[in-house]
């Protein structure tokens, strides 16, 4: 391994830091890269560099945008009223598939996970709870929210966070309608895994929590 020329090594020691990249296969993708022309290698890095500047998180829902708001809290033609919370951006991508849904989201970054140190004050559950709960004697700009679904994945940690936010929503505003999506998804899985008719029958199935 360490044989590797300096420059060589780095690059596998950046790869290998990659989830579900083992050293072999950083080797195997370093050695890949040197072998391409050289604006294959630029863009590749060129593209890392510039997810990095230009992606930020939207400042309402926290999915990810390359301006102050992402396009779908942008839309008018969506239903604002309607708030999926999920645990990362990447779990947008499938709901969106589903054709199903018209409403915004709320990205928590995560999930509650007292054992990793993740509690409630690390997710964006405040800004949550700020979105949804409507202050008295300030009519925002926003239409009032209806209805909450919380999709976190069927997982420990994801049961535990809808759970907790049902609690802290029940307490705050008890008009407020919380569902949570209904069962039919793989326990342990991700939502990003779910396919788009599971996760839509999961969706029109939901129940209030
Ligand atoms: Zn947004």
């Amino acid at each position: 391994m360490s044989s590797y020329a300096p420059p060589v090594q780095r690059l596998v020691t950046e790869l290998s830091k990659l989830p579900g990249i083992g050293s072999r296969t950083a080797q195997r993708l370093a050695f890949h890269i040197l072998r391409s022309s050289s604006e294959d290698a630029v863009a590749l890095a060129e593209s890392i560099r510039e997810v990095k500047e230009k992606i930020g998180f939207c400042e309402v829902c926290f999915n990810l945008t390359d301006e102050v708001r992402c396009r779908i809290c942008q839309d008018t033609r969506r239903d604002h009223g309607l708030i999926c919370v999920v645990e990362e951006p990447s779990d947008v991508i499938p709901m969106e598939r589903t054709h199903e849904y018209s409403g915004v989201y709320h990205v928590l970054g995560g999930a509650l996970s007292p054992i990793d140190g993740i509690d409630p004050e690390d997710l964006k559950i405040a800004e949550l709870l700020a979105r949804a709960v409507p202050v008295e004697g300030q009519p925002g700009q926003a239409p009032a929210v209806r209805e909450v679904v919380l999709a976190t994945n069927p997982a420990t940690t994801g049961e535990s966070t809808a759970l907790h936010i049902a609690e802290e929503l029940r307490v705050r505003a008890p008009t407020l309608t919380v569902t949570r999506l209904a069962s039919g998804l793989p326990v342990g899985s991700d939502l990003e895994y779910a396919d788009e008719v599971t996760l839509g029958k999961a969706f029109a199935g939901r129940r209030a929590v």
